[in-house]
């Protein structure tokens, strides 16, 4: 099948061959044609014109006689030679100029048959007809000849055979030629776009391969003409294609992991407002299955309108809060494109621990304004009374100051346990680190309790033997102690029993406090470690308690990598657990650095 270019450069060259074939057989063929018109009348002119006065005088003189037409017919046939006379092709007619009748000729077929031409016409009229047409298929001459009363014409006729024959040959050879050219036109337009059509057929090849993502095919510049600078072009651009390319596969590689890897969720929504992009953090945290099926709509429209968000220019975006089941999402929407191809960016960002922060803070301060309030009041009222009324007798009076002191004390025992927290907070809390055996601290606090314990005629049980050595601050952790027997002791009746239980397991030493108390609820035993909060308010603060001791035990035992945990079972009372990390290297040599 033929290309294309073949196709086209053929037709070019078969166009420019035939016209110009055409414009030589024209040219030559008019060019014969006008030759021989000239040359014939030339001819005629030499033998007729005036300026030849002693043949045309010849010839007068000749008509004068009796056979005038036989004696012309004599001297024509004599100079019939220098006027190409022939009897085929050019014939001499000797008419008589009244009648029109042929006397004489040299055609055998004899000139009754002439026709009426224009030079035929003027010559009856007396004048030499010469007058040259070149659309006529003849070529004549017609001169008057009178001699004495004798009027003749002699008619040289030329029915153009001669140059009609020249130009059919002339028009074959052209033919030929031009059949020829052709033939040549085709192969030498075959061998021109094949060796035009290679190096194009070369780039199209490697165009492809680069459209296929191929890069590292070069095409060999073999020429330098305006194909080779196309091609030396081709292999730089391409050059520069590949390092583009890879410049931006690296530069996607960076933002898709970036995009799976965000802590914060990103949804691209299409002008259609269909999904079109979103990371997993983005999936988990509106904890949906197939986030492709999802619709802006289905979303965030009941915050946002979508074309709202559309139509903002940057830097301008809209936020708005999305809550899923406990957690709160804080969601960014702006447009990424101003085009018909943009659409709107979501960025989600989780702020549930923020906005629990918040509320913990809120209700931090509401708790302390409110605990230091109570005993500010109290002491404020006993005061002014005092102030005011001078004939209070003096054990009401001593009543009144054993009131204020109490209160005074309470607060700063709030500001005390408060101060511990920031320090905690703010990694302040210096801890004095020193090996000793658990037991030891925990005798210790059975031996503190034990007056307070038989006050309230409870019974306290050690079931514990020799506790491993641990590493930690012997004052804090008996605090934590302290605070967890003497909760044991205020929320259980007289008369309870509270037991204290201790082993190891694995690498951990543990302890259990257990009463048989008043219990913690279900719903509150999640919240007792946080500040500030008492099962039943009135209760604790009428037993001096703040709310804020296991808070702060917890914290304690945290700084030991200890855990401090209310053991979940059944039955009445409260059962607290304190895991500790045992001193490994001097498990064999137990000494307490402390005394
Ligand atoms: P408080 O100073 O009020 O005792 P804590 O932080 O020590 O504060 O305790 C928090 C709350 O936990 C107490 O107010 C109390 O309601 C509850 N609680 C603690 N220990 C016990 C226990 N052994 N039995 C029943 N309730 C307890």
């Amino acid at each position: 099948m033929l290309r294309s270019l073949h196709l086209k450069l053929m037709l070019i060259m078969l166009l420019l061959i035939t016209s110009l074939m055409t414009v030589v057989g024209a040219f030559l063929m008019t060019n014969v044609t006008s030759f021989y018109t000239d040359a014939f009348y030339s001819q005629m002119k030499a033998v007729f014109d005036e300026s030849n006065t002693g043949f045309v005088q010849s010839l007068r003189m000749e008509a004068a006689g009796d056979d005038g037409a036989a004696r012309l017919q004599t001297m024509i046939e004599v100079s019939a030679g220098s006027l190409g006379i022939d009897s085929r092709t050019r014939n001499y007619y000797i008419l008589d100029a009244k009648s029109g009748k042929c006397l004489a000729s040299s055609d055998t077929r004899g000139g009754d048959d002439l026709r009426d031409t224009a030079n035929l016409l003027a010559a009856r009229n007396g004048q030499v007809g010469q007058t040259r047409d070149i659309t006529a298929n003849y070529m004549d001459v017609a001169i008057p000849i009178s001699g004495g009363n004798n009027h003749f014409i002699i008619y040289i006729l030329d029915n153009r055979e001669n140059v009609n024959e020249l130009n059919s040959q002339l028009f074959m050879i052209i033919l030929q030629s031009l059949l020829f050219g052709l033939l040549i036109a085709v192969l030498l337009s075959f061998l021109l776009s094949k060796t035009m059509t290679l190096p194009i057929e070369r780039l199209t090849s490697s165009a492809e391969h680069i459209a296929a993502g191929d890069f590292g095919s070069r095409i060999a510049v073999e020429s330098s003409d305006e194909i080779g600078i196309l091609t030396t072009t081709f292999n730089e651009m391409s050059e520069t294609l590949q390092t583009t390319i890879n410049e931006v596969k690296s530069e996607r590689n960076k933002l898709d992991t970036l995009f799976l890897h965000m802590t914060d969720g990103v949804v691209a929504f299409s002008r259609d407002r269909s999904i079109m992009q979103f990371n997993p953090a983005a999936e988990q945290m509106l904890r949906q299955k197939d986030m492709s099926a999802l619709r802006y709509d289905d979303l965030f429209q009941p915050q946002v309108d979508f074309d709202y968000v559309l139509a903002l220019h940057s830097p301008f975006y809209e936020d708005c809060e999305y809550t899923v089941a406990d957690t709160t999402l804080e969601v960014h929407l702006t447009p990424f494109s101003n085009d018909t191809e943009g659409g709107v960016l979501a960025v989600l960002h989780d702020v549930t621990q923020q906005r629990r922060d918040q509320e913990i803070r809120r209700e931090f301060v509401a708790n302390v304004s409110h605990e230091l309030r109570t005993p500010l009041t109290n002491v404020r009222s006993y005061a002014e009374t005092l102030h005011d009324a001078s004939d209070v007798p003096p054990e009401t009076a001593n009543g009144f100051l054993d009131v204020i002191i109490s209160e005074t004390d309470r607060m700063a025992h709030i500001v005390q346990d408060l101060l511990t927290l920031s320090k905690f907070d703010y990694g302040h809390m210096e801890m004095n680190m020193t090996r000793f055996p658990l037991s030891d601290a925990v005798d210790g606090v059975c031996n503190a309790v034990e007056m307070a314990a038989r006050n309230h005629r409870h019974t306290l049980v050690r079931s514990y033997q020799s506790l491993p050595v641990i590493m930690g601050d012997r004052g804090r952790l008996t605090q934590v102690l302290m605070n967890i027997v003497g909760n044991a002791i205020k929320y259980t009746p007289d008369g309870g029993r509270i037991e204290l239980r201790g082993g190891t397991e694995g690498e951990e030493a543990w302890l259990e406090v257990s009463d048989n108390g008043i219990g913690i609820p279900a719903k509150d035993r999640a919240h007792v470690f946080e500040r500030f909060y008492r099962v039943d308010k009135a209760r604790s603060r009428e037993s001096g308690g703040t709310g804020l001791g296991l808070s702060i035990a917890a914290e304690i035992v945290a700084q030991h990598s200890g855990t401090l945990s209310l053991v979940d079972r059944d039955g009445p009372g409260t059962t607290f657990r304190i895991t500790l990390p045992i001193c490994q290297d001097v498990q064999e040599a137990p000494h307490d650095e402390t005394n």
